[in-house]
């Protein structure tokens, strides 16, 4: 079967509320929101809407939840696809994916396009080529450079990518007009961790000793995937033992877990 060209959603949910911490990233890209939704207010004084910025971050920090956002604040589709998918791909199908992704987007403008794992894709050229198959990764990244030249500012669509490796980026891709804007996407601090921890929490029935501050502190280096992720497992340890609340005991069993895992895979890298 054929693999679905990339995804579209016209009605995404996630607003900035649903993203904790990150204050300066979601003060950058609430400039793009009001680009988004008042394009005239900005044209009017002869200025340029960006098309594209960088979210540069470990994973698992919100970039792909921030994106959203910005889709779901300004109310416009938001298009996404994954640099990782196009390492498998026929020759000649990278770049008329691409070509698609940006046809549809701008039928549909205002709207965003979401290129996770842009490294993927754009990597310096010339370099890492002992895997073959190069010449499509290229012709997919000249595609992507050709369709953002193409496009006027008054296109109002917004392109959003987001890596964890800005330093192997093709700069070509950082050029004036394209990715001119970088955003960064950090692991969040001790008080970020605790207002990731209020939004995973919220929805859970807990008991009266789980407190998020105490949460915050037991969880050094976590990614809010990570922080997700503790908050699920909690939930899964109270309830294999049959309980009606989830305590703060499975959130020390969750986190135990979790760095377990996290240690894991450190050791699997290196
Ligand atoms: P990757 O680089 O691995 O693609 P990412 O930076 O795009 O990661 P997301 O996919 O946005 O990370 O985050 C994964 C999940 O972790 C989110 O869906 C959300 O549940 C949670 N999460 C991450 N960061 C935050 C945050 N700042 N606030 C609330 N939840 C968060």
């Amino acid at each position: 079967s054929r693999a679905k060209l990339f995804d579209e959603n016209d009605k995404v949910r996630v607003t900035f509320k649903d993203v904790a911490g990150l204050e300066g990233a979601k003060e950058e890209v609430e400039e793009i929101v009001e680009f988004l939704k008042n394009p005239e207010k900005f044209t009017k004084l002869g200025g340029k809407i960006p098309k594209g910025a960088l979210l540069v971050g470990p994973p698992g920090t919100g970039k792909t939840l921030l994106a959203k956002a910005v889709a779901g604040e300004a109310k416009v589709p938001f298009f996404s696809l994954s640099g990782s998918d196009f390492v498998e791909m026929f020759v000649g199908v990278g770049a008329s994916r691409v070509r698609d992704l940006f046809k549809n987007a701008k039928d549909k403008a205002p709207a965003i396009i979401f290129i996770d794992e842009i490294d993927a894709i754009g990597r310096a050229r010339g370099k890492n080529n002992f895997t073959g198959g190069n010449d499509e990764r290229e012709n997919t990244l000249n595609q992507l450079l050709t369709e953002m030249d193409g496009f006027g500012t008054d296109t109002n669509v917004i392109v959003l990518a987001a890596t964890n490796r800005a330093d192997v980026l093709d700069k070509a891709l950082m050029r004036a007009g394209r990715f001119d804007r970088l955003i960064h996407v950090d692991l969040p601090e001790l008080n970020e961790r605790k207002e990731i921890f209020d939004v995973h929490l919220k929805p859970l029935k807990l008991g009266t000793d789980v407190d998020s501050e105490f949460l915050s502190k037991q969880t050094p280096g976590f990614s809010g995937a990570d922080i997700a992720n503790v908050c699920n497992e909690a939930a899964l340890v109270a309830a294999r033992k049959n309980k009606e609340v989830i305590e703060k005991q499975d959130f020390l069993d969750a986190v135990d877990r979790i760095v377990g895992g996290l240690e894991k895979k450190n050791k699997l890298i290196k």
